[in-house]
């Protein structure tokens, strides 16, 4: 039997005990509605994320975990233990905000040892604690220097160094990363999924961006008006959106029902079938047993480099998205296909059902 220490680095060793435990819990603000009711279990160790569009309720959320706010009914249990009253210094949570926070004044060493000083850590384990955060954040050798002589990144990085100082055993983070641009935020994004398998941290990460959320998470929650919507593996919720909204929200729409459902498909419901699924074919081609084929003509062409996006217009009615590998296109024969016709061809097992949720994203199309 292994020793009683408390081990952070394995998740797959940790208790049973979720990190975060969330019950009936509301938040409401006069007549808004922020939180509609939530009950959530966030696993030791765990890589989890909110995703959901703006008002959505995945900030409130995140500060009622914090507890910068109160929620309005329902617990909050960290570890097992209730600190839904519990105030934000003495819960074992740290919070990283989009907005960076530095002390302007203060050097990187200053503002990462800033909770250490706090909590009165001797000098020498302060100094060797901020150099291992910085260490883990690759900004060794930084200490010296001022917030503003740091690119945004390097900042974010700081920000970052500064919560995982205290060792906290959940870190929660508000779009950690949306003020970088889109090349450093992909690469920040494979980073702190590095440093969160090291640290072995539990990390509750907010975000409005769906690949970002599919990139890094072990599982993720899709929010909606204060509410969970789907809550999955990143596999499970874009290959299995559970409604309308989540296979708008988590990817391109793609839908399929009423009576286009039963000319395409042959069946009744509503369905979404992922672009990168569909095959532009010739208009005369022929789909094999297990496919479903549907004329249509190519509405328009966006060329993206590495992949095409088409946007059919099916002669059924409605639009897909189809997006394909340009292995061996170039960007002027892509953009020749427009108003072409063509066949659509996809296996059967890609026609995914999906409920009604009436979320008015049905007819999007975006392109
Ligand atoms: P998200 O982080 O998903 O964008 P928020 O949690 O910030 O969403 O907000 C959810 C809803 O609650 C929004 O309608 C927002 O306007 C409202 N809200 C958030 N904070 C307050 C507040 N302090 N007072 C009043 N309404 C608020
Ligand atoms: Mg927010």
């Amino acid at each position: 039997m292994a020793s009683e220490t408390q081990t952070r680095t394995s998740p797959a060793a940790s208790s049973t005990t979720p990190a975060v435990r969330l019950e009936g819990v509301e938040k409401r603000y006069g007549d808004v509605v922020a939180v509609a009711g939530l009950d959530l279990e966030v696993r030791d160790g765990e890589f989890f994320s909110m995703l959901g569009p703006s008002g959505s309720g995945k900030t409130t959320t995140l500060r009622m975990i914090a507890g910068f706010e109160l929620p309005t009914t329902g617990r909050i249990l960290l570890h097992g233990e209730d600190v839904t009253r519990v105030p934000p210094f003495d819960r074992d949570v740290n919070t990283v905000f989009q907005d960076y926070a530095l002390f302007p004044h203060m050097s990187v060493g200053q503002n990462v040892a800033y909770g250490l000083v706090v909590r009165k850590v001797p000098r020498d384990e302060r100094g060797r604690r901020v150099t291992e955060a910085l260490r883990m954040v690759r900004l060794e050798g930084y200490e010296a220097r001022k917030p503003a002589q740091l690119s945004g990144g390097q900042r974010q990085r700081v920000a970052l160094a500064r919560a995982l100082v205290n060792r906290p055993r959940v870190l929660l983070l508000d779009e950690p990363l949306g003020a970088l641009d889109l090349k450093l935020r992909e690469e920040m994004q494979i980073e702190l999924k590095a440093i969160q398998q090291q640290v072995g941290i539990t990390f509750i990460y907010v975000t409005h961006d769906q690949e970002e959320a599919l990139t890094m998470s072990d599982r993720l929650a899709v929010f909606r008006d204060g509410r969970i919507e789907q809550l999955g593996t990143p596999a499970q919720v874009y290959e299995q959106p559970a409604t309308r909204f989540v296979a708008g929200f988590v990817g391109t729409s793609n839908l399929l029902s009423g009576d286009v459902a039963r000319q395409v498909l042959g069946r009744s419901g509503t369905f979404t079938i992922r672009p990168e699924k569909i095959r532009l074919a010739a208009p005369d081609a022929v789909a094999g047993d297990d496919e479903t084929a549907a004329p249509g003509t190519i509405h328009d062409v966006v060329y993206l480099g590495p992949d095409t996006r088409y946007i059919v217009e099916l002669a059924a009615g409605s639009r897909l998205v189809v997006t394909q590998q340009n292995l061996a296109t170039t960007s002027s024969e892509a953009l020749a296909q427009q108003g072409k016709a063509v066949r659509l061809v996809w296996k059967r097992q890609h026609e995914l059902p999906v409920a009604d949720g009436g979320s008015g994203m049905e007819e999007e199309v975006r392109s």
